[in-house]
């Protein structure tokens, strides 16, 4: 190897190390669920984005199975030359329906959407103007552009209120935003930022991928839950999280925007159609959810009944109802010790530290699943109650 380029790669390596940056796998000897297996022992897992438990779920497996009998296994081609087979149109007909719009683009992951639809609609004369705090895909989709970049305080609307008004003799405004911010849980406020788009004139883009499949009263995601319809111009997701969390993402918007895209994003263009299998299952699930409610009304007791046992227990979490249940313990290694302690007691949960989150501010982050039952929720609060008492004697 290149000499210099080695010893480069060995202090970047060595210098995320020193930093306490290093991510280590845990590799999974089993199905994804409430229960995995890492080694030879099992674990209560509240660190996966499976909200409504669905993914290892054995219905899902079979409808896997008939796709792929049915539609073979791969495609061998972007959408527009041969890779669009009836299973795609569905699952594009399904998501636009159940997210309340009149089409849908389905792209090989979020990450992908959010790459592509930047580049797409936005130029040298337009305005992007972002919450802080907004996923890395939703960053490196905007950086892909010309456009000026502004960045507004996470969810401050005086701040984007500034941002916009600066942002006036720009052909066009994009506002845009995480639903659900994941490291938080926290919400944002989708009825003023439209509020402050209508006023100036500005179009809003919204990521939901933490929200898609269970947030709002049918579901439908954080415009639902916000009551704001579709005022949001641009809605991207995944369903690689409460949907059955294999891959797979989309964008949905009005009929002529969405062909606009599928003419001018280039990760649609220039990258393979979401396997048949994936399509066939996404598309199953989208099915799934909207006949079945029992999953999403037990994440979200499920949620409520977390929160409330670990606030009773004296813990500080944040109080914005989701099923990411930030558990905020301020110092690194406290986090850090605290989850080792807990995978000791066979439950599974991430500690996140600065840069992940804001110095000082270091937390475990518990997620929630509809799959989780009572006594596991129990064991879990058991647990913390437990390794907080060993770890912070006061
Ligand atoms: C998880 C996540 C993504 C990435 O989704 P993939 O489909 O896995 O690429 C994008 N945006 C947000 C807000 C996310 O939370």
């Amino acid at each position: 190897m290149n000499p210099q380029f080695k010893k480069i790669i060995e202090n970047e390596l060595e210098s995320i190390k020193e930093k306490g940056l290093f991510k280590e796998e845990r590799i999974l000897g089993s199905k994804q669920g409430r229960k995995i297996k890492v080694g030879a022992k099992s674990y209560l897992n509240f660190c996966s984005n499976n909200y409504l438990g669905l993914a290892g779920d054995k219905k899902l497996i079979q409808a896997g199975k008939r796709a792929l009998e049915k539609w073979g296994f791969g495609l061998s081609s972007v959408r527009f030359i041969c890779g669009t087979q009836e299973i795609h149109k569905e699952l594009e007909r399904k998501v636009a329906r159940f997210m309340g719009y009149q089409d849908a683009i389905l792209y090989g992951s979020c990450y992908d959407a959010n790459l592509a639809l930047f580049q797409a609609i936005a130029t040298d004369q337009d305005a992007i103007i972002s919450d802080q705090l907004n996923h890395a895909s939703l960053i490196d989709g905007v950086r892909l552009t010309k456009a000026e970049r502004f960045i507004y305080n996470h969810a401050d609307m005086r701040d984007l209120e500034e941002k916009l008004k600066a942002a006036q003799k720009k052909r066009l405004r994009l506002i845009v935003t995480d639903g659900v911010f994941s490291m938080e849980g926290d919400i944002a406020p989708m009825k003023e930022i439209c509020d402050l788009a209508e006023k100036y004139d500005a179009l809003v883009v919204m990521d939901d991928s933490h929200a898609t499949g269970f947030m709002g009263k049918t579901g439908r995601g954080t415009h639902e839950f916000s009551g704001v319809g579709q005022r949001v111009d641009f809605i991207t997701s995944t369903f690689g999280k409460a949907l059955g969390g294999a891959s797979g993402g989309f964008i949905v918007s009005t009929k002529e925007n969405i062909e606009f895209l599928r003419q001018r994003s280039r990760n649609y263009i220039f990258s393979n159609s979401l396997p048949p299998v994936i399509a066939g299952v996404n598309s199953f699930v989208i099915g799934q959810i909207i006949k079945n409610s029992a999953p999403r009304k037990q994440l979200w007791e499920n949620t409520r009944y977390f929160r409330k046992k670990m606030q009773e227990a004296g813990f500080q979490i944040s109080p914005q109802e989701h099923p990411i249940v930030p558990i905020m313990l301020g110092d690194a290694k406290i986090a850090k010790n605290m989850a080792a302690e807990l995978f000791k007691e066979e439950i599974y949960v991430v500690a996140f530290a600065y840069p992940v989150v804001p110095e000082g501010k270091a937390r475990i982050r518990v997620q929630i699943s509809a799959e989780h039952t009572r006594k596991d929720l129990d064991k879990a609060v058991k647990a913390f109650v437990k390794t907080k008492k060993e770890l912070i004697s006061n």
